[in-house]
């Protein structure tokens, strides 16, 4: 079906119809059997809840939020040291559903090899700091409705919104700036729609389904936060074409050929999409912007504010929440780190080069992104309908 968006996203180079077609037709069924593979279904990350900003007030224990990481014999093998002595007995299970479990970390970076040699200027964590990383199986662990809310998750928002990408009166704006903060908000769109999505409807029963009034009354009813939802995933889609040298050429090994072959023709065939190309070729203009002589500050000061908005995702006081905050966000400052690049190259005139995480965080969000998508596109007239739209 169609739907009341028409015409061209702002800032971007391509139109609606265009993108729910390319999207539903081709990217989204792709995006689905990448982040199933091997390589893409962990994340490394560092899950503790370390706030930097309001520290003593206990947030860090709600309900519903533990992550569930991998057993043991799920690890790729080559993530894992030549030697793992020293590890717990104990295998982890999985904890979602149980409060009151704490996640068990026994079975961390110490059982991999490490990937990670340099660390990411755009993002908070150093990621070269095995000690605290834990790796999780993102397929065990999706995004959904997790009983976050009230006013930890609230100073969050606020805080990122008001202290990082403040909305200024359009004119005095620069073109910049505000793209910092439709990034923002698309990704809060995409998060609020994945947990209408996938909601506890009936807390007693257990009951999961769609929430179309939640939906409605987060995002549909605003449509500049649709309009941000479909800006960022062209952003990040942009990005990903524009590293296409890089991810072609990267090694997607885990140590299970067959299943390491897919990932890499996954990659191939989203970047070298018959219809991407035909339908949108240049999803976003990157050469337009932050080409003048502001270029280098400009850049180091929305890298400044962006690991404000990294070190921010340690406040996060649900677990689960707190990997999928840290995912996407890597995966935007992946997108950025790539689009600020000029002729494949950073402005220190290094090869670009991308960390496995990034890659991974980079491919997970814009499968997010495009599930949002499908499901604005999709369920836009139900959820009017159910709010009593006319
Ligand atoms: P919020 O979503 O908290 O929004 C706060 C305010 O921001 C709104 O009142 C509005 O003024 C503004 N706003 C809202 N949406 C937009 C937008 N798209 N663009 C611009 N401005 C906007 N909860 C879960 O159940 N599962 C999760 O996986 C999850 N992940 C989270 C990850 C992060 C990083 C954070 C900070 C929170 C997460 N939460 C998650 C909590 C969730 O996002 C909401 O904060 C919570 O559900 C309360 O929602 P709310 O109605 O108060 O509005």
């Amino acid at each position: 079906g169609s739907h009341k968006y028409s015409g061209m996203v702002e800032d971007c180079c391509c139109e609606y119809e265009t993108v729910d077609h390319l999207n539903e037709e081709g990217l989204y069924p792709l995006l689905q059997d990448l982040v199933k593979t091997p390589f893409f279904r962990y994340f490394k990350v560092k899950l503790w809840c370390d706030c930097p900003f309001w520290p003593e007030d206990g947030m860090c224990r709600l309900r519903d939020c533990s992550v569930c990481e991998c057993a043991e014999n799920e690890f790729p093998e080559t993530f894992k040291k030549p030697f793992s002595h020293g590890l717990s007995p104990d295998n982890p299970v999985c904890q979602e559903g149980k409060p009151e479990a704490v996640v068990d970390r026994t079975i961390d970076a110490k059982a991999f090899k490490g990937w990670t040699v340099i660390d990411n200027p755009w993002t908070n964590d150093d990621e070269t700091d095995n000690a605290d990383m834990t790796y999780v199986n993102l397929q065990l662990n999706p995004e959904r409705y997790t009983g976050y809310t009230g006013p930890s998750a609230r100073r969050i928002w606020d805080a990122i919104y008001t202290e990082n990408c403040p909305r200024y009166p359009s004119e005095e704006f620069c073109q910049e700036k505000k793209i910092l903060y439709k990034l923002i908000s698309g990704l809060h769109s995409s998060i609020s729609i994945h947990i209408a999505a996938d909601y506890l409807l009936e807390e007693a029963t257990h009951v999961w389904g769609r929430n179309l009034t939640l939906m409605y009354d987060r995002v549909l009813r605003y449509p500049d936060r649709v309009e941000n939802l479909y800006f960022t995933f062209l952003f990040v889609l942009r990005a990903v074409t524009k590293a296409s040298d890089f991810l072609e050429q990267a090694e997607y090994d885990t140590g299970n050929s067959v299943e390491d072959l897919k990932s890499q023709s996954l990659v191939k065939g989203l970047l070298h999409n018959p219809k991407l190309q035909a339908a949108c070729p240049l999803p976003f203009d990157e050469a337009k912007l932050w080409k003048g002589q502001s270029g280098p500050e400009l850049k180091q000061q929305i890298q400044r504010q962006f690991r404000n908005i990294s070190s921010l995702m340690d406040c996060v006081g649900c677990e689960k929440c707190r990997l999928w905050g840290k995912l996407q966000v890597l995966g935007l400052g992946t997108a950025l780190k790539i689009l600020f690049s000029v002729n494949g190259q950073d402005n220190m005139g290094h090869t670009l080069q991308l960390q496995h995480n990034e890659v991974i965080a980079l491919m997970n969000l814009l499968n997010r992104l495009s599930e949002s998508i499908k499901l604005v596109h999709e369920m836009g007239p139900a959820v009017e309908k159910a709010a009593g739209v006319p």
